[in-house]
């Protein structure tokens, strides 16, 4: 199956895989003519950085018309739907399964707002250009290996989408496309560690001890019960089970029944 026409419903397709959206006006009209059949997504960077980028995207600049892609992906994780229809972003360069030197007119262009020296990514910037992608490609009938790099596909000397790793970024992408979450890395296992860890303290015997003293008589009855002199050798649990059930035994001797 592949899409045929303008993605009329590029916003709807990313609204409704959880990420931000702000249509600009007039974007369904927007476009150098309509689309042929759609083969796959091309990944830039804006090589500004800025909160103003998207304006070079949607109006061009002196050597070149605007629209020059259908999205700008903002630092913050938010999808400004340009235009639907052609724009002027690939270039010219191949692709499997691309028409050479012609891909402006089969596939949907992301500009994601970056410096362009591949430091500058944020995490939230990254995750929505991963789903963005699944999202569109998951649309078009298309898998993560349309999911390509301007430099991958340029013979003009592109380096953009700069500091993105293509391999590892078609995976994630394929793993939302096949409605997987992106497996944690070790790093971001290590840190929720080390958070937990800061957060509570180590976990040592003393956890035992506090279950034992919340869970009461249970765990007395399978031999783990260890009593606190001063509360009589009760539990805090059933210490207080034992405060509660006196107080309402001398509720019923001041206010009995008629
Ligand atoms: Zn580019």
């Amino acid at each position: 199956m592949s899409w045929s026409g303008d993605p009329v419903w590029l916003a709807d397709v990313l609204r409704a895989a959880g990420l931000r959206v702000i249509e600009h006006d007039g974007w369904r009209d927007r476009g150098h003519g309509d689309f042929r059949d759609l083969r796959g997504v091309l990944c830039h960077h804006t090589a500004g950085g800025g909160s103003q980028d998207w304006r070079i995207v949607q109006y061009g600049r002196p050597d070149l018309e605007g629209p020059l892609a259908q999205l700008v992906l903002e630092r913050d994780g938010t999808f400004r739907v340009i235009a639907a229809g052609v724009c002027w972003h690939a270039g010219r360069g191949s692709w499997p399964g691309w028409p050479t030197d012609n891909a402006n007119y089969h596939v949907i262009g992301i500009e994601a707002v970056s410096r362009g020296d591949g430091s500058d990514w944020t995490p939230a910037q990254l995750d929505a250009y991963k789903r963005g992608c699944a999202a569109i490609l998951a649309r078009i009938g298309r898998t993560a290996e349309d999911c390509v790099a301007h430099r991958e596909y340029s013979r003009e000397g592109k380096i953009d989408p700069a500091g993105i790793e293509m391999d590892s970024f078609r995976r994630d992408v394929q793993a939302f496309i096949d409605g997987e979450e992106a497996p944690m890395s070790a790093a971001e296992v290590n840190q929720i560690r080390e958070f937990v860890t800061a957060f509570c303290g180590p976990i040592s015997a003393d956890v035992k001890d506090i279950r034992e003293q919340l869970c009461g008589e249970a765990q007395r009855d399978i031999g783990q019960y260890g009593g606190w002199p001063q509360l009589g050798n009760h539990t805090v649990v059933d210490a207080l089970a034992d405060v509660i059930a006196r107080l309402e035994r001398l509720e019923k001797r001041e206010h009995p029944l008629p």
